[in-house]
């Protein structure tokens, strides 16, 4: 039950505005909801693609191709299995390592999808961070310690949902929504009519603070409300600190990010929420990347990049 009521609120956590002759369509798939709003039917392609992408990304699933790749010492992934890893681990670099895609031993040890979830002992938590080592990617091949468990899960959502949209588009779709787990992709529109995607407010269920506009492009959100416990008064959620191990705690309690690929916006979404307001503004100043923000500080301010094209209520 508990598991279900926090499936719940990440279904709600970006609310869209649907334009006359759009269809909503809500399947399951990695542990979430995704949901297409279309106009028409969900062509049978598309919810093939999540499928092949959910055994493709699963870092639990033993038939996975990920969860292979994570017990071997040296692997040649699928293309697309290894761009997203060289992206993972890029935007590892970039950003300083507060978005680590090797945080999969740390990730397990936590379990946030788990019925009864706990916080792990600290000298557990030491033995997960040290499981954290080089990944080498080369030629293809994917070389690490067998220990180092890959977690995606902060950016393939995001890239889904680019994925889901290329294949909309080469179908005849012209204009539509996808949302996978609150990872939206919003496209087809134009400046005089753009989509209006909600930001939800993060300590009020279901109302919003805001919504950004946005004609084409990919908006991620991530905050400390998706998944978490409370234990002796402390809330406990599922963005990790890679340098602590424990939840991190920057100050922010959400973070959505504007960009034009998904699993950019999707991984900077958990980056930014890791760094803090001034570290993320750093990055965005820097311009390594090209996106725009909303941040929401622990007593509820909002901040924005400024062209973030976010609308407060
Ligand atoms: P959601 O999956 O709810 O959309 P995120 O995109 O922020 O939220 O991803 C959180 C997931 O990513 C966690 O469940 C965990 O598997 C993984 N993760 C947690 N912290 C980090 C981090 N600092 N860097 C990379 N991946 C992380
Ligand atoms: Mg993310």
């Amino acid at each position: 039950m508990k598991k279900l009521i926090i499936l719940l609120l990440l279904a709600v956590l970006v609310l869209t505005s649907c334009s006359p002759g759009l269809e909503s369509h809500t399947v399951m798939g990695m542990d979430t909801f995704i949901t297409f709003t279309l106009e028409g039917d969900l062509p049978d392609g598309a919810q093939e693609l999540l499928w092949k992408y959910e055994k493709m990304f699963s870092r639990t699933d033993p038939d996975a191709e990920l969860y292979l790749c994570n017990s071997m010492e040296e692997h040649t992934p699928s293309e697309e299995l290894y761009a997203l890893i060289t992206e993972g681990l890029d935007i590892c670099e970039k950003t300083n390592g507060a978005f680590d895609i090797r945080l999969g031993a740390l990730s397990e040890l936590w379990d946030f999808t788990s019925d009864t979830p706990a916080v792990p002992d600290k000298s557990d938590i030491d033995g997960a961070l040290e499981q954290i080592s080089t990944v080498t990617v080369r030629d293809g091949r994917v070389k690490k310690n067998a220990a180092v468990k890959i977690d995606l899960g902060a950016i393939a959502k995001g890239y889904i949902a680019e994925k889901c949209t290329s294949y909309l588009k080469e179908n005849g779709f012209d204009r539509g929504i996808i949302s996978v787990g609150g990872n939206i992709s919003a496209f087809g529109k134009d400046e005089n009519d753009p989509w209006r995607i909600g930001i939800r407010n993060p300590r009020e269920g279901k109302s919003t603070i805001g919504y950004i506009e946005v004609c084409d492009g990919y908006i991620s959100v991530s905050g400390d409300y998706e998944r978490y416990f409370i234990n002796d008064g402390v809330r406990y959620h599922h963005i990790l600190d890679p340098k602590t191990g424990y939840p991190a705690k920057s100050g922010l309690i959400s973070v959505a990010v504007i960009s034009q690929s998904g699993a950019l916006s999707d991984a900077l979404s958990t980056a930014l929420f890791v760094m803090g307001y001034d570290a993320s503004m750093e990055l965005y100043g820097s311009g390594v990347y090209d996106f725009e923000a909303v941040f929401v500080l622990e007593d509820g301010t909002v901040r924005t990049t400024p062209d973030s094209g976010f609308i407060p209520n």
